[in-house]
């Protein structure tokens, strides 16, 4: 905490991955000689800078732009770019100490990394979200590229600011290349990249409740979001045969009692993902349902909750009410949705506790799977991307499972999770030496 004052995200993340692994390497002197962990706490670079652009009303904007480049041990960094006021170093830093274990745990050869800016593309036009890109990326562009760095997106940026942001690459560096995932279909994009992030948390899921000898089937289902990963998992959750009965944006949450079917999250797709409106409209809609303005959904009964939207959305208040409910099974579809206090409440209740890392890790495995397609110049189909999908997401299952087992058979996949992370990684830095 005195090594990174006011940055409180920051030390929370490295605080709950630290308390599993002081435990594992107590008997590994290899990795604690060696200061592996506080190596990889300590960001490889950190880029600042100003992002300057014009209004519609012609004001000059000064915004700031960070890329925080956190480990490159097994691959390239790589991660998201979030646009959104409350975006600062301490979070990015958090961000991408995350992002450096969750790819090390999808086998695939990628570092860690996360990037964005403080300024929110919400109610502004388009063509100042496109100013805003094409400012972000000219002093971005000397920082990635395939090898280097490849961002992705995150909140607030979707596709219209990943087209905005690798026009302006392609324009700086006159290369066409895949410095930049998430792109759409048109331009080397991957099939299944928007749905795999909420996709894979339920395939992690459904691994986690068949190893506890149950399932998804019947099960009531309660999600905060309405993003991109919030609906995807709602929508495989509903395939599966669970009835989602809650979504939330930033006013609120609406709670549908007979659930979300097929039509009805067609009508929330649209609304969020394409109009860019506000949830509560679903109730002048649908009748039944009711918005709670100012509210999370977690005291509403359920068998499962996922968390959806963004980080510390669920304290540990929440976490006791979900326990008492009789909430089986945590998923955490965004980046450390739970407080520690809350984290804490989930494994020592002995419930099923999805950590992030483990289970939101699809996105960024199809993004490297995206790499591949673009450095290979193809295009595999989507059945394809989610067989690859689903066979990622139980290999991270059964690692967090293997380095996770507690005494009594059950998992800590929170633990699994960190530890696996780590190890590739400090096998790496340990084989490079002291650099
Ligand atoms: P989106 O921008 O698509 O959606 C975010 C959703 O969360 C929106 O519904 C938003 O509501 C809501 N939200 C944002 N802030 C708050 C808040 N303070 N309180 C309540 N609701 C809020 O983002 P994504 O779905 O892409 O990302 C969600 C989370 O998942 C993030 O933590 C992200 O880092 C993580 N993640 C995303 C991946 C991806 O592939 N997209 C991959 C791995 C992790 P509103 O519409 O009002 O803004």
């Amino acid at each position: 905490r005195e090594r990174n004052p006011g940055q409180d995200e920051f030390v929370q993340a490295v605080h709950e991955v630290a308390h599993d692994i002081w435990g594992w390497i107590a008997d590994k002197p290899e990795y604690h000689e060696a200061e592996i962990l506080r190596r990889i706490a300590e960001p490889d670079r950190i880029v600042s800078f100003r992002v300057c652009w014009e209004d519609d009303e012609h004001n000059i904007r000064v915004e700031r732009g960070w890329r925080v480049q956190n480990n490159n041990a097994i691959g390239p960094y790589k991660g998201g770019l979030r646009f959104d006021e409350s975006v600062n170093e301490s979070v990015l830093k958090f961000l991408a100490f995350e992002q450096t274990f969750k790819n090390s745990l999808t086998g695939l050869p990628l570092g860690g990394g996360k990037g964005g800016a403080n300024f929110n593309p919400k109610g502004k036009s388009d063509a100042e979200v496109m100013r805003f890109c094409q400012s972000y990326m000219t002093e971005l562009f000397r920082h990635i590229g395939p090898h280097t760095d490849v961002p992705a997106g995150d909140i607030g940026v979707g596709s219209r600011e990943i087209g905005y942001l690798f026009g302006q690459y392609k324009r700086l560096t006159n290369r066409w290349e895949g410095a930049l995932t998430g792109k759409a279909l048109d331009y080397g994009g991957s099939e299944l990249r928007p749905e795999a992030t909420g996709y894979g948390a339920i395939y992690f899921l459904r691994a986690a409740l068949e190893q506890a000898k149950d399932g998804l089937d019947g099960k009531t289902a309660v999600i905060s979001g309405s993003g991109n990963v919030a609906l995807h998992a709602a929508r495989k959750l509903v395939s599966e045969g669970a009835k989602v009965v809650t979504l939330s944006d930033s006013d609120g949450y609406i709670h549908d009692p007979d659930g979300f079917d097929d039509a009805k999250l067609d009508f929330v797709f649209d609304l969020k993902l394409e109009r860019r409106g506000r949830m509560s409209e679903y109730v002048d809609q649908f009748k039944g349902a009711s918005f709670h303005e100012g509210e999370n959904p977690w005291n509403v009964a359920c068998d499962l909750a996922l968390p959806c939207a963004t980080q510390n959305e669920l304290d540990e208040n929440d976490a006791k009410t979900l326990i008492e409910n009789g909430a089986v099974a945590i998923c955490e579809g965004a980046n450390m949705p739970s407080t520690t206090a809350a984290t804490d409440r989930f494994r020592d209740a002995g419930l099923i506790f999805a950590p992030a890392k483990a289970a939101n890790a699809g996105g960024v495995a199809v993004s490297g799977l995206e790499m591949s397609q673009n450095a290979e110049r193809v295009s595999w189909e989507s059945e394809k991307l989610d067989r690859m999908l689903t066979s990622l997401m139980c290999d991270i299952h059964d690692k967090c499972a293997a380095y996770g087992e507690r005494d009594d058979g059950s998992v800590d996949y929170a633990r699994g999770a960190n530890i696996a992370g780590f190890k590739k990684v400090a096998d790496a830095m340990l084989a490079y030496g002291v650099v």
